[in-house]
């Protein structure tokens, strides 16, 4: 089965492709020739989602999934949600986005925070929601060197290790997207 990921992030493409089995081909963007921007214009994950992959079906004709997430922090009432990427300015620098939570919660008790991910599907003109939530708080300081975003400074419930102290398979075994993506796999392995 040919299925299109609507995403160009590098991270992103290697993480999914190792959940993927083999039965499985997954285009990239690049592969079916979308060179351009796809709009991220919606106020919530999941329209977010929802936008990407109807973009690519409607225009390239392809069953296609996209997924959009985010980091949402108790503290700051969710943000910075579906503006993760661009908490610190539309630059979209990691570093900036971290030194920023931590400014923000600099001296707060309450460091509770999740990542989620929703993962839209467009299969044979149906469209299905996978949502994946991973709870966990926002450490004091950046830890470890693996991963992107904000994994230098969120941890998981029960473990002790910040996702960027953890390599990608075990990070993927946990994570809000690894969670989503087997949702994903369940419904295509149907
Ligand atoms: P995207 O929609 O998956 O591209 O995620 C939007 C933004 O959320 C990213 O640019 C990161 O800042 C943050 N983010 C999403 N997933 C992760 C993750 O697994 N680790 C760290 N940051 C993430």
């Amino acid at each position: 089965m040919q299925l299109v990921f609507a995403s160009n992030n590098r991270h992103k493409i290697e993480e999914i492709q190792n959940l993927v089995p083999s039965s499985i081909q997954i285009l990239s963007l690049q592969d079916i020739g979308c060179t351009e921007d796809i709009p991220e214009t919606a106020d919530t994950i999941e329209g977010n989602a929802i936008l990407k992959a109807n973009y690519v079906t409607q225009k390239y004709g392809y069953n296609c999934f996209a997924d959009d997430s985010g980091l949402e922090i108790d503290f700051l009432n969710g943000a910075p949600g579906v503006y993760s990427a661009r908490f610190a300015g539309e630059q979209k620098n990691d570093k900036n986005n971290i030194q920023k939570v931590l400014h923000e919660l600099n001296g707060v008790d309450n460091r509770k925070a999740q990542f989620k991910t929703v993962i839209a599907l467009n299969l044979n003109g149906e469209q299905k929601l996978f949502t994946g939530i991973i709870q966990g708080m926002i450490t004091e300081i950046e830890k470890g060197v693996n991963g992107f975003g904000y994994d230098p400074i969120f941890q998981a419930n029960d473990y002790e290790i910040t996702f960027a102290e953890m390599n990608q398979s075990e990070k993927s075994a946990i994570s809000h997207r690894g969670l989503a993506v087997k949702q994903l796999l369940a419904f295509l392995a149907k």
